[in-house]
């Protein structure tokens, strides 16, 4: 019996359905692969091994059914799990047990996915290498010394350390793709609206969306069709039937790309990224023609502009989202002896409950949304993000889908970056002007830099979601997908 954990979760699926595995025996491999490496990887907040081997034990007993019955998921610390810890990786969630299941965890279940745990992350989503969790940041499996991105590395370091075939995440400004991108996995943002907000905890309500991490285009696909669709839950959630992913990360995978046209933006030449980088995107984008695409130059002027908007609306949105969080409701309550005033309590409580990161976010954001600034800085960003969705609406009267490099650099050493927030900031160049818009995108890995994994970026329009999942599977039928070196 070849190794568990090296298989797809479709391979997983297909040999659990032909009762040539258990779900048991897939599930106790998982946690013994866990055992075996997260202590080194840490990509795990919490490994809820009972409740996983007694999900795989109702699948083995024909209690549950499912496209994905008996195939283990680790799920991203942000999103509410009934009586099962849920931190977003801060001090002030410490200890809390929701009462109730996000709607993507109910479509988990519904799917008979098994539910490994609860992967690390920067501090409420807000970073991009996991240094901000206040437990201690993930390693990437590339290179223990590295970041896994952020703020969902937990998710990719535990698919590339093969502790789990599908993983959960969440994408306000890039969290799925940045990580999928430097550990050589898959991560795909669905279009905003595509999968249910419901139960996830808030950072950026406009932008926040939950997403598919995989190992295969397909894997990410077949996640994808589980958890999307339409939740009455969620009043931002699209009323439409999910696009066809699965079927076109197939028909990606037969490497026929011809008519399809890829958007090359031309404003992000001479954008800063590393020269490894820009030359495994480039022998990428020579792959992709190899199969029938033809390449477009598009002008999108406006996305120079969205790193600044995104940095006063995401701060914005969290200052109000995270106002919440007061001692009283939730978790952390610090100071409350008697003598002490509700305000002095509330405080104490988020002085030793959020970290430097989420303070810093909660103080822009209260600043721009402050009586006097409105105007110029969350009004103004606002302005901006409406040139950009001009931007991709006109690109894509020309193309079918815009192309990329997922982020400029490659997993960088941990506390290169944190010194300067600008520099952190910088990961998410090419992933948030996806999110100002709210199409869909992924990141695929397409080569390696000084031994360090690439990602390639296929941006889509909104609700086209099938047309990045078909670009990804056709370059990953070109150049093959990529294993880290043992751990
Ligand atoms: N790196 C970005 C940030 O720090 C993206 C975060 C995310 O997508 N959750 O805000």
């Amino acid at each position: 019996m070849s190794d568990l954990t090296r298989l797809t979760a479709a391979d997983l699926a297909a040999k659990i359905k032909s009762k040539e595995v258990s779900a048991v025996e897939v599930a106790q491999a998982h946690l013994d692969r866990i055992e075996a490496v997260d202590s080194r990887v840490h990509a795990f907040l919490h490994v809820d091994r009972e409740g996983a081997l007694a999900a795989a034990a109702k699948v083995d007993k024909g209690e549950v059914t499912g496209p994905l019955a008996g195939v283990p998921v680790a799920v991203k610390d942000v999103i509410a799990t009934k009586g099962v810890p849920t931190t977003a990786a801060s001090k002030i969630l410490e200890g809390w047990r929701p009462p109730y299941n996000a709607t993507i965890v109910e479509r988990l279940q519904a799917a008979g996915t098994v539910m490994l745990g609860k992967t690390n992350m920067d501090e409420f989503a807000m970073g991009s290498s996991t240094e901000y969790s206040a437990y201690g940041p993930t390693g990437n499996p590339w290179d223990l010394g590295r970041i896994p991105g952020g703020s969902g590395g937990g998710s990719a370091a535990a698919l590339a350390a093969y502790e789990a075939p599908l993983a959960i995440g969440t994408d306000t400004g890039g969290s799925i793709r940045q990580p999928g991108a430097v550990t050589g996995t898959v991560g795909a943002k669905p279009t905003y609206g595509g999968t249910s907000r419901y139960g996830l905890i808030a950072f950026s309500s406009s932008l926040d969306t939950p997403g598919p991490c995989a190992r295969t285009v397909e894997d990410a696909a077949l996640l994808h069709s589980v958890i999307a669709g339409h939740d009455p839950r969620d009043s931002t959630s699209i009323p439409q039937p999910v696009p066809d992913v699965i079927g076109a990360a197939r028909l990606g995978a037969t490497g026929d790309l011809t008519g399809v046209k890829l958007g090359l933006v031309k404003e992000f030449a001479g954008d800063g990224s590393e020269p490894g980088v820009t030359a495994a995107f480039r022998d990428s984008l020579e792959a992709l023609v190899k199969l029938g695409a033809e390449v477009v130059e598009v002008s999108c002027p406006h996305f120079q502009y969205a790193l600044p908007a995104y940095y006063l609306i995401a701060p914005s949105e969290c200052s109000s989202n995270l106002a919440r969080f007061d001692g009283v409701r939730y978790g952390l309550r610090v100071g409350d002896d008697g003598n002490r005033s509700l305000e002095e309590v509330m405080s104490l409580t988020r002085d030793a409950g959020f970290g430097p990161e989420v303070k810093r976010r909660i103080i822009l954001g209260t600043y721009a949304l402050s009586s006097g600034y409105y105007d110029a800085y969350y009004g103004q960003a606002q302005k901006v993000r409406t040139l950009i969705t001009r931007d991709f609406q006109k690109a894509f009267e020309q193309v079918d889908v815009l192309v990329s490099p997922t982020t400029p650099f490659v997993a960088f050493p941990f506390g290169s970056r944190t010194s300067d927030p600008y520099q952190m900031y910088l990961a998410d160049l090419f992933t948030i002007p996806t999110n100002l818009y709210g199409g869909p995108a992924v990141s695929v890995p397409c080569g390696l830099s000084e031994g360090l994994p690439v990602g390639f970026q296929v941006m889509a329009p909104t609700m086209a979601d099938d047309r990045m999942y078909r670009v990804a599977a056709a370059l990953e039928s070109a150049v093959g997908t990529f294993t880290p070196p043992s751990l």
